[in-house]
């Protein structure tokens, strides 16, 4: 700090290996070894006794010549004229240890070392200095050394002189603010006096907020703070009482608080990390007497922002935060570049490499919005992910070791102290209302289980079918139809194992034409100018009837085999001839739909709202929002295209208005109205869906529980609503009550 130019007190550093050199040419390091040899330090009162009589030890033996000398030479030149003001006289120094594991990201160690204060002569300073030494082996010191596997010869102690500032007014800053983990904030405490009262907590000190950026104060909390630690004359702290006139006035100016919120930054920067000092002021002049990381950032949940400046941003697709090298991917041939941990770069993901997605700790892709593949995969995977990020593929490179923080949508430099955090996920609360889970990948159903869904209210098999690693439309074309139905039922199975006896939604492919050109057989696929709008869903299905029916028979294989809690639903529907035909296909290999499996419609078209009413006649079992391709199609925005992914909001009021038309349409005809798009899985939505009377709502895996809680509030204001109007009603109803008469024969 003093090299960068910061205010620092004038000092001098006695080394660690100085400490080295005293234990070993003293011959004490023999006699430190066999008092912790055999040490269980489990054992209070044996710890606490060799410890003590370690120190003791050190304290008593007197360093060399040699050394003494050295320390005293460099005193000295502190004791100068000008800074004890005007005449030689000895330094009050501050006396601190640091021991070289301290403050290590993994361990803090930091108040574990002795500091001594208003130290002044040449004898209380060697012994002060001894005394630090001896501080390496307190109870503390050796019982965290000992569980946190540092050898305790390998751990050594420099000592810090300093000359003591005597401070009018002192203080810690953080350069971040540690209670909200605002990375733009800096919070600055002030005391009047010493700063231990500060430290301590003795005294509840003024708190200064600035904006990092901006360099402005924006909230000063004053406190009366009645006395302050002074150093006297000879040295020792003593209580003054601060006058009542000035007591609950700011501590230190406004340009001070600035001024140190200047340092805080600077420092912050030389560091790269967020930092937890000490300051003090005295004769107006500011000095840093401490800094160290803030280490308690290292208990950062979720939803706390990874510290340092983004490389790369991106959209959330799924939260969570990793660390590791960077992989790109640029072709199917980078693929196997990538091993447990990396994480994967790269334009976009597509379904070829759902093996290596579940290798990486994380993703990050340069295309893409929050339902393209690699948000859909990775929310299933529960791997941080970021889509849309640009230009990840050309400022990252192979190797990189990176922090992923898709939290907060940005990629910083370096490894994080939690290299990788573990979604916790918790199940879901009871509601009334079923709320069931999205899926695509069987492997995972089991797990999936356990947050006690309520069903599959999406099973999409595209991941499936890309896994296979033949097109559909190839199965055909070798007349292996039940082949492919087989593959389907065997791999669904898994499925129904885990959710016996509800409700398993599988949805019919929706295989895009460009998606799965990767595909044995996809390179048949035709080329169409916008595939999003194009040959896919249930038109195409119709196209090539032989696919649907397969993957009909695959549901009907199951049942066969008992699984008879699975349903079928079809994808991008448009007219109810479309309904009508599937409906046909499905009673061709033996299922009626609604009666022997339930047959829902997926909700994604406008034209699918407009026509609910007719689609309710024509008999099915439920309804889906596919709000992904509803909201694409409705607002007109590409859900892919990251240009204009701000755009792109379920809770547009169009949308919201066709949920509800639908909603209302299928309360008519008693239809299950249900959602199976990511817009699920937004508090928002789902408590629009809850007020309006949906009957169940399908999520991602690590919302179940936040979603849960959000409808069972919803749910419980919906009752509260339904007895207010009750209640008001019969208040209204009263009022029109003509009072009673008295029965004439009682009066
Ligand atoms: C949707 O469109 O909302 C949906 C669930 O289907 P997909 O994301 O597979 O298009
Ligand atoms: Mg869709």
């Amino acid at each position: 700090m003093f090299n960068i130019g910061l205010p620092i007190p004038p000092g001098f550093f006695i080394t660690a290996d100085t400490y080295k050199e005293y234990i070993t040419k003293t011959g004490i390091i023999f006699d430190i070894k066999k008092f912790l040899t055999n040490l269980n330090v489990e054992n209070t009162e044996e710890l606490q006794e060799r410890a003590n009589m370690i120190q003791k030890l050190i304290v008593m033996t007197p360093v060399t010549d040699s050394i003494k000398e050295e320390i005293l030479e460099a005193y000295d030149a502190l004791n100068t004229e000008e800074l004890t003001g005007g005449k030689k006289q000895d330094s009050f120094v501050a006396v601190r240890s640091s021991a070289t594991a301290e403050d290590l990201p993994e361990a803090s160690f930091a108040g574990q070392q002795a500091t001594y204060l208003n130290v002044r002569g040449n004898e209380q300073l060697m012994k002060a200095v001894r005394m630090c030494w001896a501080s390496l082996f307190t109870a503390r010191a050796i019982y965290y050394r000992e569980k946190n596997n540092f050898d305790h010869m390998k751990v050594l102690i420099s000592v810090v002189v300093q000359k003591m500032v005597n401070s009018e007014e002192a203080g810690i800053m953080f350069s971040v603010n540690p209670a909200t983990n605002k990375l733009d904030e800096i919070v600055i405490e002030a005391v009047h006096g010493l700063g231990e009262t500060a430290v301590s907590g003795e005294i509840n000190p003024d708190i200064y907020i600035v904006d990092k950026e901006e360099e402005i104060i924006k909230t000063r909390n004053l406190k009366k703070q009645r006395w302050g630690l002074f150093r006297s004359h000879d040295g020792k702290n003593i209580k003054v009482n601060i006058p009542e006139e000035v007591d609950g006035q700011q501590v230190i100016s406004d340009e001070i608080v600035l001024k140190l919120a200047k340092y805080a930054k600077q420092i912050e920067n030389h560091y790269g990390k967020p930092q937890d000092i000490e300051w003090a002021v005295e004769k107006n002049k500011v000095y840093i007497v401490q800094s160290r990381a803030v280490t308690t950032l290292k208990e950062r949940t979720v939803t706390e922002e990874v510290f340092g400046d983004a490389i790369v941003r991106g959209l959330t697709a799924s939260s969570g935060v990793a660390s590791g090298p960077v992989k790109i991917v640029l072709s199917a041939d980078d693929l196997k570049k990538v091993i447990d941990g990396d994480i994967m770069v790269a334009p976009m993901t597509n379904p070829d490499m759902v093996m290596a997605m579940k290798k990486a700790s994380a993703i990050v892709t340069d295309e893409g919005g929050i339902t393209s593949h690699a948000a859909i995969v990775s929310r299933e995977m529960m791997i941080p992910c970021i889509v849309g990020a640009e230009n990840a593929t050309k400022v990252l490179r192979d190797g990189d070791v990176v922090t992923v923080d898709a939290t907060h949508g940005k990629v910083v430099f370096g490894k994080t102290e939690i290299t990788k955090e573990k979604k916790e996920i918790k199940p879901k609360i009871p509601t009334n209302t079923k709320i069931k889970l999205i899926m695509d990948i069987p492997e995972l159903a089991e797990e999936a289980a356990k947050t006690d869904a309520d069903g599959i209210g999406l099973f999409r098999l595209e991941m499936l079918i890309a896994e296979n690693g033949i097109h559909p439309a190839e199965y055909i074309r070798q007349n292996k139809d039940e082949e492919y139905a087989n593959m389907l039922a065997n791999r669904l199975k898994k499925v129904g194992d885990a959710f016996k006896g509800k409700p398993i939604w599988i949805r019919t492919s929706d295989v895009r034409t460009d998606e799965y050109r990767g595909l044995r057989g996809g390179d048949k696929e035709p080329h169409e100018t916008d595939p999003m709008i194009g040959w896919h869903g249930i038109r195409r299905a119709l196209d090539e009837p032989r696919i649907l029916k397969a993957e009909f028979l695959a549901i009907k294989k199951l049942h066969d085999r008992g699984y008879t809690n699975f349903g079928v639903m079809i994808p991008f529907v448009i007219n109810v001839d479309e309904v009508k035909k599937a409906k046909e296909i499905m009673r061709e290999v033996g299922l009626e739909p609604c009666k022997d499996a339930e047959f829902g419609v997926m909700i994604e078209t406008p034209a699918s709202c407009w026509i609910i009413e007719d689609i309710c006649k024509e008999g099915i079992s439920f309804v889906s929002f596919g709000t992904n391709d509803l909201t694409q199609l409705t607002l007109g925005i590409d859900r892919n295209n990251e240009k204009i992914s701000s755009l792109f909001d379920e809770m547009h009021p169009a949308v919201l208005g066709e949920i509800l038309g639908v909603v209302n349409m299928c309360k008519k005809y008693n239809i299950e109205s249900s959602i199976c798009g990511q817009a699920g899985s937004r508090p928002e939505m789902a408590k629009f869906l809850i007020q309006i009377g949906i009957d169940s709502l399908s999520v991602n895996r690590d919302s179940i529980y936040k979603i849960s809680d959000v409808v069972k509030k919803a749910e419980e204001e919906n009752e509260k609503k339904i007895q207010e109007d009750s209640q008001q009603k019969l208040a209204e109803a009263s009022q029109n009550v003509p009072e009673m008469q008295e029965p004439e024969r009682f009066a």
